[in-house]
């Protein structure tokens, strides 16, 4: 049985002290969500530490939202998977729309990412989605199975026990503009058939597929509801611990 996960991504948002208040207040409500149901938050960088502190001895996992493509040396203002892992984190976020679309992360960086994140012991949460031109174009699914191919497929059956894909379609994040439950279902739906193509029918069934795009408590039920669907990538409602509860709570 796959996992079931509801991870918020606080992206640039609180100063540490109000991110351990956040952490605090969901690792507290943490207990109410349905034992079945997985939450991580991932805080900036500068908050790992504390919010390491904050949430332990909850349910609640450290996630990073990016790490670097290299293990160590002169990279300026860059952090690696090394460094996530020695505060604690046990997951990064990676391939964000936000981070392909302003600081130029390709597929192949991806890649290289992926393969540091996974050699330190991180969980990874793979970002993939098609962003408007795209889906109006009718590319949706191949945008989404190539960029699943691109990165990957560069693994192996056994890594991808340790990898989450999240399907953001980039029109929908920040927006208000949810993807219908149906519009979400087919895309993960082929997501998974593109998993299964490589690494056959039981990794697939078995790899957690996330929707992230505008999900909020009042949304949320209808998404997870559909069979594909294992959870959700939140951002603007997970800024929120009584939203972001309320979604993990929607299972
Ligand atoms: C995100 O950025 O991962 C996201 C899903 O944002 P929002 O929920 O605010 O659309």
């Amino acid at each position: 049985m796959r996992k079931k996960i509801v991870a918020g991504n606080w992206k640039m948002n609180t100063t540490v002290q109000e991110g351990v208040e956040l952490a605090k207040a969901v690792a507290e409500k943490a207990a109410q969500t349905p034992e079945n149901v997985g939450l991580i938050i991932a805080p900036p960088f500068t908050h790992l530490c504390c919010v390491a502190e904050a949430v332990e001895g909850s349910k609640v996992q450290l996630s990073a939202q990016n790490c670097a493509d290299h293990t160590s040396g002169a990279y300026t203002g860059e952090v690696s998977a090394a460094m996530l892992k020695s505060v604690g984190c046990q997951w990064t976020i990676l391939g964000h729309s936000e981070r392909r679309q302003y600081y130029g992360e390709t597929d192949e960086k991806l890649v290289e990412k992926t393969k540091l994140a996974l050699a330190q012991g991180l969980g990874v949460i793979l970002c993939v989605g098609e962003n408007l031109a795209q889906r109006e174009a009718g590319e949706h699914f191949t945008v989404c199975q190539e960029q699943i191919k691109n990165v990957l497929y560069n693994f192996t059956a056994e890594q991808m026990a340790n990898i989450i894909v999240a399907y953001e379609p980039v029109w929908a994040i920040g927006t208000g503009k949810t993807a219908t439950a149906e519009q979400a279902e087919e895309i993960h739906a082929c997501i998974r058939r593109t998993l299964a193509e490589k690494f056959g029918e039981q990794v697939a069934e078995d790899t957690t597929i996330l929707y992230g795009g505008s999900c909020k408590p009042s949304n949320a039920k209808e998404l997870f509801a559909q069979k594909d669907i294992d959870g959700g990538l939140i951002g603007g409602a997970a800024l929120k611990a009584d939203d972001f509860i309320a979604i993990a709570m929607s299972y």
